[in-house]
């Protein structure tokens, strides 16, 4: 049976040159990258160079780069590095679980956080960010780019709200990197996390930028690894993949690799509006990261639409939670304005380096009949009142 893989939000191959390029580092030069002697040696320099790699990525330093295992650890190792009991902290509603479960536990214990809502685009707006601002506000934590949507936030408008303010700004650029060229410098953050499985290196492993200067607790006590900030033996392995990851992210950008993705994007898109009626795009108004389009079907319960598409080969996904048995509505587009129905019935179609347009016309081929034979089925779907 014929399966295409369009869940690459949720994690993506490792491409065969990252494997390449781990591949020495299981048997051939297996040391501790803390040993002084040979094998050690050999590590070191490809942590070193993976480091170069994707400080390269993101327009900062080498030594600005700190290996993590990935993005949860990124953005927690920033969120927990920096904030204090009695800090206010700025963030928004539309966060991964990884920043916003961080927030609730900063609630917990004793901090305030502010959580600026979105329009009915996905985006923050700045000026919320502003207003927001107290004089014991430590962190803004906004994220890059949407992990449903796939929706860009105005993060260098809010670097610059932060920096005016001289406060520290994290952003989650875990959807964005890779699929988007990122700057720090540009962005004015001081600290961006990012996670080698959305970029095709493997799951395990990711980064966190931490701007030069910037007092950052560890989370992790134990050797001096990472200039101290996160102890525990490096997994060079998928240091080295997260390195050509990022090389090769750096290649397809300037081959135009991002216009080709958005183009086959729209293209999918295009095609369920046109075939199937009663569908919209959340997020379409504003910008996003190539990949991704987050679809809404009327009348359609979204986990059975997954389910069906899932037993004729095609893997997408919902934002929706399964959480004590019940389907919460996924909170970033319930934050869009959507009912907790609407919600329901969105889709979110992601696509990765390995897709090409058969694997979107295979899509194309099983979306409208299997939505068809879905609303066939619903008590509430009413053909007349839909094409009338
Ligand atoms: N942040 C965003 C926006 C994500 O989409 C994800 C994963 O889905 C994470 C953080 C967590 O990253 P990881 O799976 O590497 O822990």
């Amino acid at each position: 049976m014929q399966r295409i893989y369009l869940d690459n939000n949720a994690t993506t191959p490792v491409l065969p040159e990252v494997l390449d390029a781990m591949r020495p580092y299981f048997i051939e030069h297996f040391g501790n990258a803390s040993s002084i002697h040979h094998h050690g040696q050999e590590t070191r320099a490809a942590v070193g160079r993976a480091r170069e790699s994707v400080a390269h990525l993101v327009g900062c330093r080498p030594p600005e780069i700190v290996f993590t295992s990935g993005g949860t650890e990124g953005d927690n190792l920033a969120i927990f590095g920096l904030v204090r009991p009695g800090d206010h902290v700025i963030s928004s509603t539309i966060e991964h679980h990884a920043v916003l479960n961080s927030c609730k536990h900063l609630e917990s214990a004793g901090c305030e956080i502010t959580y600026v809502p979105v329009d009915g685009r996905g985006l923050v707006d700045p000026d919320d960010v502003r207003r927001a601002l107290r004089p014991n506000t430590k962190l803004i934590t906004i994220m890059m780019a949407n992990n449903e949507t796939g929706v860009l936030q105005p993060v260098e408008e809010i670097g610059t709200i932060a920096s005016e303010a001289d406060v520290c700004f994290h952003t989650d650029a875990v959807q964005a990197a890779g699929k988007v060229p990122i700057n720090v410098k540009q962005i004015g953050c001081d600290l961006l996390s990012l996670s080698g499985h959305k970029m095709h290196a493997p799951q395990g492993v990711g980064a966190l930028y931490v701007r030069k200067g910037t007092e950052l607790q560890p989370m992790l006590y134990g050797g001096r690894h990472e200039r101290s900030r996160r102890a525990g033996t490096e997994n060079v392995a998928g240091i080295a993949g997260l390195g050509k990851a990022a090389e090769l992210a750096l290649e397809s950008f300037r081959r135009g690799d991002l216009q080709k993705m958005s183009a086959l994007r729209d293209y999918l898109e295009a095609a369920i509006l046109a075939e199937v009626e009663a569908t919209s795009v959340n997020g379409g108004r504003a910008p996003r990261v190539p990949n991704t389009t987050n679809i809404h079907f009327d009348y359609i319960e979204g986990e059975a639409l997954v389910i069906a598409l899932d037993l004729k080969g095609l893997a997408v996904s919902t934002g929706a939670a399964c959480s004590s048995g019940a389907i919460e509505p996924s909170h970033v587009l319930t934050a869009m304005g959507l009912s907790p129905n609407q919600a329901r019935a969105s889709l979110r179609f992601s696509l990765g380096k390995q897709n090409g347009p058969t694997d979107v016309d295979f899509a194309l081929s099983l979306i409208p009949a299997t939505v068809a034979r879905l609303r066939d089925l619903s008590p509430v779907y009413n053909k007349t009142a839909v094409s009338s």
